[in-house]
């Protein structure tokens, strides 16, 4: 589950997965909801519960060669890709669909992701006009040009440039100017000396210099090139804030007038590069790393210009080698899909394409999907447990004993603030002025890549859209939006193992019960917490408040710091915290919210097991995944979500519902000491 800026590009969550309806998997289920056969009875749920609860599941499914990861929620992406695969092909085949209907454009931009005899008769002419026109630059102006024109084209060159929601003024929208520019996963990957990384980076050098090959260049000018590339992209690095610190909302935002970041970067020329952009001239920006663009301010006086063209022509041909004939995109796999994820096959092509389409026209396919998936009383059922989730949340809010009647006031005025979205947009994206046509792939992803910059710059000194949704609907998760102080459940999400009518409420409040309530406490995890009722980075706890949370804190990151899931990598407990806190605090509220259950009231035996421990089965479910070991530790080192059997283990271990579920004694391993017990919401 995700808590998402609504300024981040929701990219990175729609690649993580989406998926699912029509749920098939309850076919390994029992009728109840979970399933036994996935239990391992022969380890000890005091010990390592994630074993006992789905050990004989990670011993029996395999990851498919073409996954680097898989779990419930691949699973449910599986089913979902079914029902897209369906309306892709049948949009495809409509030849009478009305020209600049969402059917038309679905169905064109498939058929021309599909023409793979097209796509590698040409090669990548498709972008040779633009590797031409970066090859024709002479001039620092020329220079400004091309990184504007790459910036509208999704590779981010040199930093990236977006409207995002005033983290200070939550009704309006401000230019936000980040760090980026890296082609590898993170700026820890350019500057760690661990022998791993070495190695990451010579193979990434051979990747860039296999790429420039296959673009025609001499072996020796390709390696040249890559070095050249590798040493701008180390200083862009070096100058990077970590993933730690940028968890900081008050160290990313620094609002400054365009004459205040003329001054620290004079070197951009901003109003030739606005002008170039196209978008008109923002008058305010919030520059996230000042100490980044200072570096970039130099490095444009400095770097000679022919080497900014090698490395944008890296930058443009990383990001658009999917898209070309098979040479492009197998060298590409190679290194980004089996090498740093350990995938062993691509996927299949219609997966990809469908893939490229979801991000261009996600809520045009989102709003077939949902008509064929989504029932209408879905959105009345979830709300509901939402409801009893917030109830529970308020009334643990009153009862926390560590804090204030001043801070617990406002932490209430905040709840009862959360706006909720469910299922689907009410109003949907508007495609019409997207043109599609069967012409060429690529040219769909430019035109639709440009399309999606375009409606996010307009955004500038507009009103917020409080419609407007991060994810689309077929995506399997949910998020927290601190500027909007929303929770929103994505209709795919609200299907078995996560919710469904027939699975006893034990599980439903374990798995989607516990979803909400961590999305819920993500308004009050060590980052959301610092955000008011109305969206404003805004400070309203008292200090001795603020100083009991963060002592607190403090114990959730030594405690996944100790965790060591390979070699002697282990999580990062502070780029975690938010998840976290949010896992504890999501299955506190939602076991609560349990406890108000005919079920519960009653203790229903359900397959010899309580209401309480089927709770604790449907949380350990919903985490059951076998990961490759690639993939692993590129997680570890970027993703803000622990792996799934350590959102088991770790949460688990510090509550004492648990432990009275399952008779853990002091000593066992299921069971924090009381010196490091963690205990927030
Ligand atoms: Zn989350």
């Amino acid at each position: 589950m995700n808590k998402i800026y609504q300024k981040l590009s929701i990219g990175l969550i729609v690649l993580a997965i989406f998926g699912l309806l029509n749920l098939q998997c309850s076919a390994n289920k029992n009728d109840h909801g979970f399933d036994l056969n996935g239990m391992d009875k022969t380890a000890n749920p005091t010990q390592d519960f994630y074993q006992y609860a789905v050990g004989n599941w990670v011993k029996n499914n395999p990851i498919p060669d073409e996954y680097s990861y898989w779990g419930s929620f691949s699973i449910l992406a599986e089913n979902n890709y079914k029902v897209l695969k369906e309306i892709l092909e049948s949009s495809a085949s409509d030849t009478l669909a009305k020209k600049g209907s969402n059917i038309q454009k679905i169905g064109d931009f498939y058929a021309s992701g599909m023409d793979s005899v097209k796509i590698e008769k040409l090669g990548f002419q498709p972008i040779e006009k633009q590797l031409k026109s970066i090859a024709s630059i002479k001039s620092k102006s020329d220079l400004i040009n091309a990184i504007a024109w790459g910036h509208k084209l999704g590779g981010s060159p040199v930093f990236n440039i977006y409207a995002a929601i005033d983290a200070k003024n939550s009704t309006a929208h401000i230019a936000t100017l980040s760090q980026s520019g890296l082609g590898l996963p993170d700026r820890d990957y350019y500057t760690k000396k661990a022998k791993n990384s070495v190695e990451t980076r010579k193979k990434y050098i051979e990747h860039i210099t296999k790429i420039f090959k296959l673009l025609g260049y001499a072996e020796v000018a390709s390696e040249k090139n890559a070095a050249t590339i590798m040493s701008i992209e180390t200083r862009l690095a070096k100058a990077s804030m970590t993933r730690v610190e940028r968890r900081d909302p008050h160290k990313t935002y620094n609002k400054m007038s365009l004459s205040e970041i003329k001054t620290l970067a004079p070197n951009l020329e901003l109003d030739y590069y606005f002008e170039q952009l196209g978008f008109g001239t923002p008058t305010n920006f919030n520059v996230e790393q000042p100490e980044f663009f200072k570096e970039v301010n130099k490095m444009i006086k400095q770097v000679p210009i022919s080497d900014w063209k090698v490395y944008l022509t890296w930058n443009f041909i990383n990001r658009y080698a999917i898209y070309l004939s098979s040479n492009f995109d197998e060298a590409n796999f190679e290194f980004f899909g089996k090498y740093l994820q350990g995938s062993k096959i691509q996927s299949a092509r219609w997966k990809r394409v469908m893939r490229t389409i979801n991000n261009y026209l996600g809520e045009a396919l989102g709003q077939l999907y949902v008509e064929k998936t989504f029932p209408p009383d879905a959105k009345e059922r979830a709300a509901k447990i939402v409801d009893n989730l917030k109830s529970a949340m308020k009334n643990r809010i009153e009862n926390l004993e560590w804090m204030s009647d001043t801070t617990k006031s406002q932490a209430l005025h905040k709840l009862s603030s959360f706006g909720v979205k469910i299922g689907y947009p009410d109003k949907w994206k508007d495609y019409s002025n997207l043109e599609i046509d069967r012409k060429s792939y690529i040219g769909n992803v430019i035109i639709g890549r440009i399309f999606s910059f375009k409606r996010n710059m307009e955004k500038l000194g507009k009103p917020i859209d409080k419609t407007e949704w991060g994810m689309t609907p077929q995506t399997v998760n949910a998020y927290y939006s601190p500027t909007r102080n929303e929770i929103v459940f994505p209709a795919a999400i609200l299907q078995l193992p996560f919710f469904n009518q027939n699975a006893d409420d034990a599980i439903n409040y374990g798995a989607m019960g516990a979803v909400i309530g961590h999305e819920i406490t993500h308004g009050f995890d060590d980052e959301g917490r610092k955000f008011d009722a109305d969206g404003n980075l805004k400070d309203w706890w008292t200090k001795e408040d603020g100083e009991r949370f963060d002592k607190r804190a403090q114990k959730i990151f030594d405690q996944f710091d100790s965790y060591f899931p390979i070699d002697s990598l282990h999580i990062n407990g502070k780029l975690t915290a938010g998840e976290n806190i949010a896992d504890l605090g999501g299955l506190t509220v939602a076991y609560r919210a349990f406890k108000n259950t005919d079920q519960f009231k009653n203790n229903e035996m359900v397959n010899g097991f309580t209401p309480s421990q089927r709770f604790f089965f449907g949380w350990a479910q919903v985490w059951e995944n076998n990961m490759r070991d690639q993939a692993l530790r590129l997680r570890i080192q970027t993703d803000p979500h622990s792996p799934g059997k350590y959102r088991v283990l770790g949460p688990l271990s510090n509550m004492p519902e648990f432990w009275d579920a399952f008779g853990v004694k002091p000593g066992d391993n299921m069971r924090m000491t009381n010196d490091k017990l963690v205990k927030i919401w």
